[in-house]
């Protein structure tokens, strides 16, 4: 049984297709784009997998306690977790307005804190579980033009190994990763420019696919990954080392 957050779109929607590949049940989260998320549940349930849709606002502290409460009553327990929705609002620093900060920060990073919070409660019920949180390699490495969302990446790391210490003792782990640039809707905004000079920075030459991310969250979501927690896994052709 698996919650994936912003599963409508790109990456999650990689991972949502690819953990129910691997025989689970997904729950399939979505802010506004319904329509996306009922074709990613159609595409799991014509491959022969199980799905369900649900919209939630992460950024929405009670929502997401609504949200993980009704997951519970109707499945009864969930063994995956995966922090995936994320925004951008680019801008330099000096010109970012408090509400574009508020709105990176309060989705990528307090979204990522709610859901664990409500999440949490019940894999330490359980003795188990596995929570697989989106960062970025800017998160790292930092970049100009996205004060907001290196900071909210940056905070998902340290959010993620505070995590990682405190429910380890329940069997429970938390990991993250780090995508570098990829083929998503998020980056289809880039110029031609910025694209070029983005790609002389990858070392294996070329922007990566959702399917690469979801890859690297199924092997932390899998039974043999039960010895690693409170990592950062990059997935960015090498960009950050
Ligand atoms: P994307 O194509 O823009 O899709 C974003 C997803 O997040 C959508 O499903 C969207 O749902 C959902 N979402 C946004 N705000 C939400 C909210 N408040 N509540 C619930 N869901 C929300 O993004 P992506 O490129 O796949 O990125 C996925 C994750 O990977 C993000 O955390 C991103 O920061 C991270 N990442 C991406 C890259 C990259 O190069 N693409 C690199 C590093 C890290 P709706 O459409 O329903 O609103």
């Amino acid at each position: 049984m698996a919650v994936v957050t912003g599963a409508s779109r790109g990456i999650g929607r990689a991972i949502a297709l690819r953990l129910a590949s691997s025989g689970a049940f997904v729950v399939v989260n979505y802010n506004g784009s319904k329509e996306r998320a009922e074709e990613v549940k159609q595409k799991i349930e014509a491959a022969g997998g199980a799905a369900a849709i649900y919209q939630c606002d992460v950024s929405d502290y009670e929502k997401c306690e609504t949200f993980i409460q009704d997951v519970i009553q109707e499945y009864g327990k969930i063994d995956i977790l995966v922090n995936n929705a994320g925004v951008t609002r680019d801008g330099l620093l000096m010109k970012m307005s408090e509400e574009a900060f508020d709105q990176v920060v309060d989705t990528n990073l307090k979204g990522t804190f709610h859901t664990i919070r409500f999440v949490s409660r019940y894999m330490v019920k359980q003795r188990s579980g596995r929570i697989i949180n989106l960062s970025s390699v800017v998160g790292v490495s930092g970049n100009a033009g996205q004060a907001n969302y290196a900071a909210s990446k940056a905070g998902v790391i340290g959010l993620t190994k505070a995590a990682a210490r405190e429910l380890a003792p329940r069997g429970i782990t938390v990991n993250a990763i780090a995508p570098g640039f990829i083929e998503t809707d998020m980056t289809s905004v880039l110029s031609e420019k910025v694209r070029e000079a983005s790609v002389a920075q990858i070392p294996l030459g070329s922007f990566g696919k959702p399917e690469q991310v979801a890859f690297a969250a199924a092997f932390l979501a899998s039974e043999e990954a039960g010895y690693i927690t409170g990592q950062v896994l990059h997935v960015d052709g090498g960009m950050v080392m």
